[in-house]
């Protein structure tokens, strides 16, 4: 398959954590463009989640950025970015999730689209430790060796060069524990040290398919025409809130109505009732409930 505004382009990847293995696949097969990573692009420069460099803006404009520098750098005109974020669910606080953002910017076209996948699969964990035992306890708990740790002296710890990062093999994470709480050993206080996942793509395989799952969105996405110019990627952007209590009519917060945007044209369309009723339970509505 190919798509007829992509179809034997070239698409810059912002990436330097493999990323090009899954939605390299899904993007090539589905829209016959290329996807190339360029070398030189320090993407940790948009953020790590090891907190030793702050992202720079949320997650949307980062996506944005990473995409926008890898087209600086290689002078293109359409690139790729994903970006991601863990923490808790949205409506599930008790659970954890990652939200996956994949951007392709099209210059030649003018066009910017956007595929997401919020997933509740994920080990995103983090544990304090003092012992070897309890490290090792950690490491089983979250997929450890197929999912990489990260050992560094205490949560807050910024300093790069004490962040040991990528660690894949029981070995390894034996050394780099024993090592630390050695260091961390102080008189009065025993000894503790902050284990982590290692949330970059590269060591992390559950969050691989949640990237490829964003990135088949993104196709998606791209695969919707605006109606009115045939534009790809005619996505609802906006939420109108209003949806009518079944009771008394008033309008509730929740959603009545999705608005899609051409970026092309302008043109304009308006989805009603996408959550698939036309009523709020009156235990939604502000009069009957409040
Ligand atoms: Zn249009
Ligand atoms: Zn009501």
């Amino acid at each position: 398959m190919s798509h007829p505004w992509f179809a034997d382009r070239i698409a810059v990847l912002a990436t330097m954590h493999r990323k090009e293995q899954v939605i390299g696949p899904i993007l090539e097969t589905a829209l016959g463009l290329t996807l190339e990573v360029p070398g030189g692009l320090d993407t940790d420069q948009f953020g790590t989640f090891t907190r030793d460099r702050h992202r720079p803006n949320n997650q949307k404009i980062t996506a944005r950025l990473k995409a926008e520098r890898a087209l600086e750098l290689t002078g293109g005109d359409l690139a790729i970015a994903s970006e991601g974020s863990f923490g808790p669910h949205p409506s599930l606080p008790f659970l954890a999730c990652n939200l996956e953002l994949v951007v392709l910017i099209d210059r030649a076209n003018n066009l910017e689209i956007y595929g997401q996948e919020l997933s509740t699969e994920t080990n995103y964990s983090q544990a304090s430790i003092s012992s070897l035992a309890e490290a090792l306890a950690f490491a089983q708990k979250v997929g450890f060796p197929e999912h990489g740790l990260v050992v560094m002296p205490t949560a807050s710890t910024s300093a790069a060069a004490e962040i040991v990062k990528g660690i894949v093999s029981e070995a390894e994470l034996v050394k780099v524990v024993n090592a630390g709480l050695e260091r961390s050993q102080r008189p009065q206080t025993s000894p503790s040290l902050h284990l982590e996942t290692d949330m970059r793509a590269l060591c992390n395989p559950t969050r691989m398919k949640v990237i490829a799952q964003a990135a088949a969105n993104l196709v998606a996405a791209i695969q919707k025409p605006c109606p009115s110019c045939g534009a790809p990627g005619f996505e609802p952007t906006e939420r109108q809130p209003g949806l009518p209590c079944a009771l008394c009519r008033a309008p509730t917060l929740l959603t009545r109505a999705l608005w899609s945007q051409c970026q092309r044209c302008g043109f304009r369309q308006e989805m009603l009732f996408p959550d698939g009723r036309e009523t709020a339970d009156p235990a939604q509505c502000p009069y009957c409930n409040p």
